[in-house]
């Protein structure tokens, strides 16, 4: 219910019409033709409408399956190369006013530990990530009054602050509840980077039944419009996502492509990452759902994105494990968490064992930031910390005029072999730095000859050789 206290963006309407979804996945397979000029439009890094995603969703032959897969693993090497950029989460706060059925955050969960990280703690968990090595942060946070935009540019504020030996943390993303006009301007100010909000399900009716209602989360519209406040507000670094195993998976892949679609059109500027978390087991929850979602038809989530969102980041988490993860980055992932721990003051805790009762789902891959890193380097993959876009200004629509031919290589190549030194140099164990460094020269002497070029091989000695850090392009 939206009340009188909800302000939704400029002509705000509820762009998801469940009917007109349900008719496209209902209508016949597309034939094999079709199926292969929408993969070729998109090779050619156009996004698709939701026709064309519908089309591709709807293709299950296995060798159009097939053809499907193989088309997403180039794309994502045209569009990004092999970066992948690492994060962490934060869980900040996990007191909450909701009700999800399927969250062990919810507020009727007895089971879940409830605790707001003290400043001194978060200073404390902070501490723990730069000494590990990570420089990009998302904070999570409940839905809660405690949780103002004051108390989270706060928070974002408090953890730009820290600095430990050579370590800094240079993005701070939020996860957190949907704000408003007003509460969107006041995290702008303390510099975030991406402000992340899952829709959860855009399936009206499935929503309703897992967001009982008397909590805000019921109001499906109140979150669907959030970006679009957010968008309004000048946050056009814009996370959305779904939570995969809430309903049909199909209507879903259609549903986050309609968002997307929907903010380009509306802001010339669609989102820059998307989610697909799977739902996954957690405490004080019992999950009877007919739509979770086996690997396979995962698979086919990542490769349909990819194809029909190709200039937007596909982000893969730690509740995967470690196989699915590596099949997620081939087929356009962009970029994973790693060294991950979501129990409250999980980064300063000893053992890798995990505490259900303290976390809201239970993860699959718990590795070391460096077991991550190294598997990285010898997949072929170049581990990146860049932060480069966003403290440039380089975001939203203008982001866009950036992704074009030619930015990956004078931009983002340079950005994460900087940063990839920093880390072996600062952080790594000895075999991981080995191996990078060997990573390093390989793609550096892929480079075609140029000034710049030139001036990344005179950046990446000073990092080796001196105090010198944060050397971005
Ligand atoms: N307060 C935030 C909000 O309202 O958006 C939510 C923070 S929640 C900690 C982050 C995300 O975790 C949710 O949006 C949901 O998609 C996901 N999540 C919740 N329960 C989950 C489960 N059992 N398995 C996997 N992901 C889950």
């Amino acid at each position: 219910m939206i009340t009188a206290d909800m302000t939704l963006s400029r002509n705000a309407v509820d762009f998801i019409d469940d009917g007109r979804i349900e008719d496209l996945l209902a209508g016949a397979r597309p034939d094999r033709q079709a199926v292969r000029d929408i993969i070729a439009k998109s090779l050619a890094k156009q996004a698709l409408s939701v026709e064309e995603t519908a089309a591709l969703v709807k293709a299950d032959q296995p060798e159009l399956v097939e053809e499907i897969f193989e088309a997403a693993r180039q794309l994502k090497r045209t569009v990004y190369g092999n970066r992948i950029v690492l994060f962490a989460p934060l869980y900040v706060g996990s007191y909450c006013n909701n009700a999800c059925v399927y969250c062990s955050f919810k507020r009727s969960n007895p089971d879940a530990m409830r605790k707001t990280l003290t400043d001194d703690e978060l200073v404390d968990q902070v501490k723990a990530l730069e000494n590990m090595g990570h420089k990009r942060l998302i904070l999570v946070f409940g839905e809660h009054p405690w949780y103002a935009p004051q108390f989270l540019t706060d928070c974002v504020r408090k953890v730009y602050e820290v600095r430990v030996g050579r370590g800094d943390i240079r993005r701070v993303n939020i996860n957190a509840a949907p704000l408003d006009h007003e509460g969107f301007r006041i995290v702008r100010e303390a510099a975030i980077g991406t402000f992340q909000i899952f829709q959860e399900t855009y399936n009206h009716r499935a929503y309703a039944a897992w967001h009982p209602p008397m909590t805000r989360k019921h109001g499906y519209l109140w979150r669907l419009d959030a970006m679009c406040r957010a968008m309004e507000s000048g946050q056009d670094d814009v996370g959305i996502g779904a939570l995969f195993g809430l309903a049909d998976w199909r209507f879903e892949v259609l549903g986050l492509v309609t968002h997307s679609l929907h903010l380009q059109e509306k802001y010339g500027c669609g989102p820059h990452t998307v989610s697909f978390p799977r739902l996954k087991p957690a405490a004080g929850v019992k999950v009877a759902s007919k739509h979770l979602v086996n690997d396979h038809d995962f698979k086919r989530i990542i490769a349909i994105l990819r194809l029909a969102v190709p200039y937007t980041g596909l982000i893969c988490t730690a509740r995967e494990n470690p196989r699915i993860r590596r099949e997620a980055m081939d087929l356009g992932v962009s970029q994973i968490d790693a060294g991950t721990r979501i129990e409250l003051g999980g980064y300063t805790a000893s053992g890798d064992a995990q505490q259900l009762e303290k976390e809201q789902f239970a993860i699959s891959d718990t590795r070391p930031l460096d077991d991550v890193v190294l598997e990285l380097i010898r997949t072929g993959h170049v581990p990146s910390w860049c932060t480069s876009c966003y403290r440039l200004g380089r975001t939203g629509e203008h982001f866009m005029e950036f992704a074009i031919p030619g930015f990956i290589k004078r931009f983002c190549t340079p950005n994460a072999l900087t940063t990839l030194m920093e880390y072996l140099v600062d952080y790594a164990t000895p075999q991981t730095r080995r191996e990078g460094l060997q990573l390093i020269g390989r793609e550096s002497r892929k480079m075609e000859e140029s000034p710049i070029k030139k001036q990344l091989a005179d950046r990446l000695e000073k990092i080796r050789t001196t105090d010198q850090r944060d050397l971005y392009f």
